[in-house]
């Protein structure tokens, strides 16, 4: 394929130059290159002419007035003679599918090229938002993992305090004969040698007299102290388990005169077995 040489302001004139308007020398020029065999140029004078033709047929026919037409023949005649007529350039034959494209193609074209841009344009636009979604999915997904790991982790801490509980701690329920309302709980921690009582219902003791907590071993009984109930009946103690107490079997309170006794002397209100 040649180059073409023709300079710009020219090539963009080719309109003017098939409708004969243009300077002698520019018409000349035109001329001379189109002579070359420019592919290019004969190509869009072909287009151009094709274009000229289907607009001519377009226009509905009118049969002007005898006198503007004697006009316009005179007019056109003496126009013929003053200007150059229109050039006509051979083409190569091409084949029906290879034939320039006409005004309407063009049109057709043209519109089909917008809708095939603005298809585009949506397709790109549904791309980047499946694209922005996906993204979105991911860092979901990615909390998510970050939130199972720390609940895994959590379970696990869980499961561990509970073993440790298990293991070292132990929750004695207490009960009463004498007094079906009346309860307690209490929570031994063998490795501190720690021990929480919660005491319920049980009634205030007369005057005189005292609660008196005991642990009961395989060979002995060894009090954990005295101790009152509030005017709901309640008492929350704490205490370290007695020296020289093991192999606890049972923990029980007695009702037992003011300051304590050395064993359990009155009845029996709340024991418990250690299980
Ligand atoms: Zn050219």
């Amino acid at each position: 394929m040649t180059l073409c040489e023709l300079n710009q302001e020219l090539k963009l004139s080719f309109e003017c130059y098939l409708l004969g308007e243009l300077s002698p020398n520019d018409m000349a020029a035109i001329e001379k290159h189109l002579a070359t065999g420019c592919s290019s140029c004969l190509q869009e004078i072909k287009e151009l002419q094709e274009i000229f033709a289907s607009i001519a047929c377009s226009a509905p026919s009118v049969t002007p007035p005898e006198q503007i037409r004697q006009k316009l023949l005179s007019r056109l005649q003496t126009e013929v003679k003053a200007q150059p007529s229109l050039k006509l350039v051979p083409m190569p034959k091409r084949a029906w599918y290879k034939t320039p494209l006409s005004l309407l193609g063009k049109v057709a074209a043209s519109l089909g090229l917008l809708i095939l841009l603005a298809e585009t344009v949506f397709l790109v636009h549904i791309n980047k938002k499946a694209v922005l979604q996906a993204e979105l999915a991911k860092v979901q997904e990615h909390k998510i993992q970050i939130l199972q790991t720390e609940l895994n982790q959590k379970q696990k801490d869980i499961s561990n305090i509970e073993t440790s509980i298990k293991s070292s701690r132990k929750l004695i329920a207490l009960d009463s004969k004498l007094i079906s309302k009346a309860s307690g709980k209490a929570l031994w921690d063998t490795d501190q040698n720690a021990w929480q009582f919660y005491i319920s219902d049980l009634p205030n003791a007369p005057k005189g007299r005292t609660y008196q907590l005991w642990f009961i071993t395989d060979k002995e009984l060894i009090s954990g102290g005295t101790f009152q109930t509030n005017e709901k009946g309640s008492m929350e103690l704490r205490l370290a388990t007695p020296r020289n107490c093991k192999n606890i079997l049972e923990v029980a309170i007695s009702l037992e005169p003011i300051g304590g006794s050395e064993t359990p002397t009155g009845a029996i209100y709340l024991s418990g077995p250690i299980i």
